[in-house]
């Protein structure tokens, strides 16, 4: 069956926590209390159930730095993206910022969900809508249906999970032949288990008792057991939340931004061929040399950006780079990252992977960069 992953977007109060309590029954902000003690309990994600029976995975997006750091772990596994926009305030920086995340990331669907409907005018409401139209019609996402809800009422949620429901059919099923790949978002120590990680399954699949590399430290283990929405299975796919407990590694050599992997066929690397986009609202533009962070699946590391066409990329603007990592990274072809800017803390752009052994930087040629 469709594994599928939901996230949740949307400025700070807006009411992502209470729609999932609503969807859900789980508290996503106790749950980060209980993340150490429980084998079971994920961080700020919880499963649902659909009218049409299929179980789903939702994840709730706390902070700013959570909310990269989540969407860039699930981007394999985030299909649906909720866009939760509060009656009331309308669209808010924070709601404009992830919406230009969510089109980099290129994530395939979105659903607006506007909430607090209980606390405005109908005739607030259609003004509302008509300024998140207004925000999406020059994004992918014009076409985004608007469903009005009120998760402290209960109103719409049953509508909310239809559509859900009717958008999943209408997803491409996912490559689970493709080698494994699951960046790690969590590592944790259960007395009588081990060590266990979480994370968001990318890319093909895990079986129970296979050798996995852990990169890029360049260890191998043995998966010992595996568990899907709090249940023992054998195998998992593409696309799942999983629960990995790790035989013969300690959780400090499986660190947030590992990646667990088919063994021997990621390289890591700390130079990359990227594409890059300044974000059209980002406020300065992204000059040759400049340090920022970079995200990429669980990894967030500092990396200096060479231009290869252009002193700098004026906001809007799309340029060919190359990346010096701080550190080795797991990358492949087509992944998606994104760029952070330290002063504002702001995200800047993204773009995806053209190279893991540089090669544009010849192909451009010397002499441009020796221009800048
Ligand atoms: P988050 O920061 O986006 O996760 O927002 P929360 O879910 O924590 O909600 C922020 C505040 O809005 C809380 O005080 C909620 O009780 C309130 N709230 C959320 N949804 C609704 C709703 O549908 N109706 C009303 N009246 N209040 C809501
Ligand atoms: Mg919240």
């Amino acid at each position: 069956m469709q594994s599928v992953i939901i996230g949740t977007a949307g400025h700070v109060d807006h009411g992502k926590t209470t729609l999932i309590r609503a969807l859900t029954g789980v508290d996503t902000d106790r749950l980060k209390e209980e993340k150490e003690r429980k084998l079971t309990i994920d961080l700020g994600f919880a499963p649902f159930d659909l009218p049409s029976g299929r179980r789903v995975s939702v994840i709730d997006v706390p902070g700013h730095k959570k909310f990269m750091g989540n969407m860039l772990a699930g981007i394999g596994g985030i299909d649906l993206v909720l866009l939760v926009i509060d009656a009331n305030e309308g669209v808010m920086p924070q709601t404009r910022e992830h919406l230009e995340v969510i089109s980099l990331l290129q994530i395939k669907k979105m659903l607006v969900v506007l909430t607090k409907i209980d606390t405005v005018e109908v005739e607030w409401l259609d003004l509302v809508e008509e300024e998140v139209r207004e925000e999406l019609k020059d994004t992918p996402y014009k076409d985004a249906e608007i469903v009005r809800v009120s998760a402290v009422k209960g109103i719409g949620i049953e509508k909310l999970k239809f559509k859900i429901d009717e958008i999943i059919d209408t997803l491409e099923p996912k490559d689970i032949n493709a080698p494994l790949r699951l960046p790690v978002d969590r590592s944790f120590k259960m007395k009588g288990f081990g060590t266990v990680i979480t994370g968001t399954l990318l890319a093909g699949k895990v079986k129970k008792d296979q050798q996995v590399d852990i990169l890029p430290q360049g260890l191998t283990c043995r998966v010992r057991n595996i568990e899907v929405h709090n249940q023992p299975v054998n195998e998992a796919y593409a696309g799942q939340r999983v629960a990995l407990n790790l035989a013969g590694v300690e959780k400090e050599d499986v660190p947030r931004g590992s990646v667990i992997a088919q063994p021997g066929f990621f390289k890591p690397t700390d130079r990359l061929d990227v594409e890059i986009e300044v974000l059209p609202d980002f406020p300065y533009p992204l000059k040759h040399a400049s340090r920022v962070h970079f995200h990429i699946g669980t990894s967030d590391l500092l990396a200096k950006v060479y231009l290869l066409e252009k002193k700098e990329l004026l906001p809007g603007e799309k340029g060919f780079a190359q990346l010096e990592l701080a550190d080795k990274i797991v990358a492949y072809y087509q992944d998606l990252f994104i760029i952070r800017f330290y002063s504002p803390v702001k995200t800047m752009g993204g773009g995806r992977v053209l190279n893991v052994n540089p090669g544009l930087y010849r192909k451009y040629g010397e002499e441009e960069m020796a221009e800048l």
